[in-house]
């Protein structure tokens, strides 16, 4: 590492942590997995004279559900994601994109808070939780703050997040019955690659198969993993079906050449992103099939 670290805290609770991010500020870096935040400092890109490392924490490392909300605890790992039994089942797009990540050391270390905190455009849990409306609950030693994650993310590797702040667990609604969630992802040949393209559908409809509500988000389609709202605004109302499907597919190949124009990658998007739809559109129904057999 180019500078040197002065000190390394290994905070054993929130509080603790908490104190040190107060009394150390700008100077002061979270460590959770460190599988971003290492390699940016052999980078040289960042050097903070102080760590705080928040990896055996416990309290922030559970995932539970009470009254239908889903708490999902920053420092959960990815392996801990993949194998928890909330998301076995109708939320397996979450685990499906927890197990898509890196190898099965990197998913041992990573976190879903540093994958959030850390906020790189093809970040894979980005757009699960995007899709879930999830918000993410901000401590600092004076206060708590509660922000819709859409709001959360501002650009490339950019947050809201304050020095002194530290990102405590993600909230959202499990899924009731007419409500799915799908995540494909196209760019994992090697099994370290970053995502290239990535998307999140979440649905939901009413017995006459209408779309109440829907929800999709993308990665690596621009600076930052983002929420699709003009594509949301056309689908919403309108009768889930083929020809519907072949509208919204065809809206994002327009999206994706406006946004991309210019960029190399943009010849290929502009296709892979309608199949990348199609599955995770295909995987919310499914989802939807399986509630109503069982
Ligand atoms: C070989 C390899 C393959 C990878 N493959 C993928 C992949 O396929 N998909 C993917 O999305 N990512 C991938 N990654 C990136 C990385 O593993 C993830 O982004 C991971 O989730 C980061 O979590 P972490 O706990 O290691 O974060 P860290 O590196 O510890 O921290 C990352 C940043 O977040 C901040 N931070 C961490 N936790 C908190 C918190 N609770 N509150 C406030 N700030 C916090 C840190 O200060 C730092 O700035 C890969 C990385 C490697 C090295």
């Amino acid at each position: 590492m180019r500078d040197l670290v002065q000190n390394v805290y290994q905070a054993k609770d929130t509080e603790t942590a908490l104190n040190l991010l107060n009394q150390h500020q700008s100077e002061a870096k979270i460590l959770a997995g460190g599988t971003d935040l290492i390699i940016q400092m052999r980078e040289g890109n960042v050097s903070p004279p102080v760590l705080i490392d928040i990896s055996s924490i416990h309290e922030t490392r559970e995932i539970k559900e009470q009254s239908n909300t889903i708490e999902l605890g920053s420092t959960a790992t990815f392996t801990d994601i993949e194998k928890h039994i909330l998301f076995n089942h109708c939320l397996s797009a979450i685990a499906k994109a927890a197990r898509s990540i890196g190898s099965p050391q990197i998913r041992n270390r990573a976190t879903v808070g540093g994958n959030l905190c850390n906020a790189s455009p093809a970040a894979d849990m980005l757009p699960p939780l995007l899709a879930m409306d999830a918000m993410v609950v901000l401590k600092s030693k004076h206060q708590t703050r509660v922000l819709p994650l859409s709001e959360f993310v501002t650009g490339k590797e950019q947050t809201l997040l304050q020095v002194d702040e530290l990102l405590e667990k993600i909230r959202f609604q499990n899924l009731t019955s007419n409500e799915g969630l799908g995540f494909s992802k196209l760019g994992i040949r090697n099994a370290l690659a970053i995502a290239r393209l990535s998307m999140a559908v979440y649905l939901e409809w009413d017995e006459n198969h209408m779309c109440k509500n829907v929800r999709i988000a993308s990665g690596a389609l621009g600076l930052n993993a983002q929420r699709e709202w003009d594509v949301e605004r056309f689908m919403k109302g309108k009768h889930l079906n083929n020809s519907l499907f072949a509208e919204v597919a065809a809206l994002l190949e327009e999206s994706t050449m406006k946004r991309l124009a210019g960029r190399n990658t943009m010849n290929f998007k502009r296709y892979a992103v309608q199949g990348v739809f199609k599955q995770a559109l295909d995987e919310a129904l499914e989802g939807m099939d399986r509630r109503k057999d069982s």
